[in-house]
């Protein structure tokens, strides 16, 4: 990885103001992972304060999959999907939280050994529902989570009062 390659990765995440709906500011990392040397660069930097301390990496639907496949290519570990509701055939577990209008539920299959050691990975950390309650899965699923890292960390939103510590790559 060069820093280069690394501040490139940032300017790569692209701003679309009012998607889905009016207000949102959306980041768009499409950008980003089309460049190979950037997601490399965020890839590794999402690693590395847990290098050698998880066991699997826990991915969040629906970006935080691709962030998990690069991390487990480059490890060696397996991947647990951390799911919406309804997407699995066997959930093993499932927890709700609260969003700005209703509750939306995730689900994880029964992969996990007790006590494994998880690293958690999405792109964007915004308000920290969908995190926080990745976290309480992983824990009903009887493994420790080691760990939370994202790209992007929307600072303003204060996610962090849910999740506890993050790793961000970026924040804004
Ligand atoms: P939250 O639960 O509010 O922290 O939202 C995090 C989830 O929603 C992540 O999986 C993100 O992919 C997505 N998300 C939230 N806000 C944004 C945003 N402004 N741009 C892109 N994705 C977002």
């Amino acid at each position: 990885m060069t820093n280069t390659d690394l501040e490139r990765a940032q300017t790569l995440i692209t701003s679309i103001p009012d998607y889905p709906q009016p207000g949102v500011n959306f980041r768009d990392i499409s950008p980003l992972i089309a460049d190979g040397p950037a997601l490399r660069a965020v890839t590794e930097a999402l690693i590395a304060p847990f290098e050698g301390q998880f066991d699997i990496v826990g991915g969040l639907e629906a970006r935080g999959f691709l962030f998990a496949g690069t991390i487990a290519a480059m490890t060696g570990v397996g991947i647990l999907p951390i799911r919406k509701a309804g997407k699995l055939p066997r959930p093993a577990a499932a927890v709700s939280y609260s969003l700005e209008y209703g509750t939306a539920t995730i689900e994880g299959p029964d992969v996990l050994k007790k006590g494994e050691r998880v690293l958690l990975v999405d792109d964007i950390l915004a308000t920290g529902g969908t995190l926080s309650a990745a976290q309480a899965l992983v824990r009903e699923l009887g493994a420790e989570v080691v760990g939370s890292a994202v790209v992007l960390e929307l600072k303003d939103l204060r996610g962090r009062s849910l999740t506890g510590d993050v790793h961000t790559v970026f924040a804004d």
